[in-house]
């Protein structure tokens, strides 16, 4: 999902006290090599400040209680979130989107909701391990994501092995991922990927929407309720680790 570019989109997130900024961590040395380029810090040279975000190891800090975690990857305009956020408030939700135009629609829906338990971050999920900590993470959300046709962009695919070992870094030792999705493709590759990865299968379904046990409770996304309307079956994996770490 990429909306046109929305002039003033990155001044509104840079604003938002629903956003969490891309800001050190206390005690990490900011000199003069570091500027800070809209709501970014950035190195000379235009490197990022890897793993120096504030929030790492402080999400219950944010929040302000001890309650679980819960992260989408890919979280567009923000509509499952925010439907997930309302229907758990003992649970603590962050979106990640890549894109300030398709971030800002979340904004948008928090400021006339205000929940207290979601917030959002504008980056490439890629350097998720610099905003959670080892085990922070409770669940991972990932719906409808990009596909990446090209075999070249495997690595891109939110599903892929690359993607797992980041999630492996940061998910609880029973922690868990959901991936819901119609593409037929992306589903295959990932249910090669998780085997391979070192994750294991929980539950699986190839139409989710009949599937009377793995439906219970389902929430919707935006493209959820788009592409099942249009006749597609969504297909849904949940995965764990093989091995249960200490
Ligand atoms: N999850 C929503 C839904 O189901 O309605 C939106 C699905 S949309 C097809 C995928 C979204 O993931 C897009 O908004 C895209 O910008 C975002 N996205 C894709 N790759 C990403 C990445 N590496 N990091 C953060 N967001 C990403």
């Amino acid at each position: 999902m990429r909306l046109r570019n929305i002039p003033g989109a990155r001044e509104v997130i840079a604003e938002s006290e629903f956003v969490i900024k891309e800001e050190p961590a206390e005690g990490v040395e900011v000199d003069d090599r570091y500027h800070k380029a809209g709501d970014k810090w950035v190195k000379e040279g235009g490197r990022r400040v890897l793993g120096d975000w504030y929030v790492k190891g402080h999400w219950n800090e944010v929040f302000g209680n001890e309650n679980p975690l819960r992260v989408e990857i890919g979280m567009g305009k923000g509509t499952f979130i925010m439907r997930m956020a309302k229907a758990f408030p003992e649970i603590n939700f962050v979106g990640i989107e890549k894109y300030s135009s398709v971030l800002l629609r979340a904004i948008q829906k928090q400021e006339e909701e205000n929940l207290p338990n979601v917030k959002f971050i504008r980056m490439d999920a890629e350097y998720i391990e610099d905003v959670f900590a080892e085990g922070e993470v409770d669940r991972i959300y990932l719906n409808f994501s990009d596909p990446w046709p090209k075999d070249k962009h495997a690595k891109r695919r939110l599903t892929s092995r690359q993607f797992l070992e980041r999630y492996d870094k940061i998910l609880k030792a029973d922690g868990i991922v959901e991936f819901k999705t119609d593409n037929d493709d992306l589903f295959a590759f990932s249910l090669e990927e998780i085997p391979e990865a070192g994750w294991k299968i929980e539950a699986q379904t190839f139409d989710l929407h009949s599937d009377v046990q793995m439906n219970e409770g389902n929430i919707m996304t935006e493209y959820e309720e788009r592409f099942s309307s249009q006749g597609n079956k969504i297909h849904k994996v949940i995965i764990s680790r093989e091995k249960v770490q200490s």
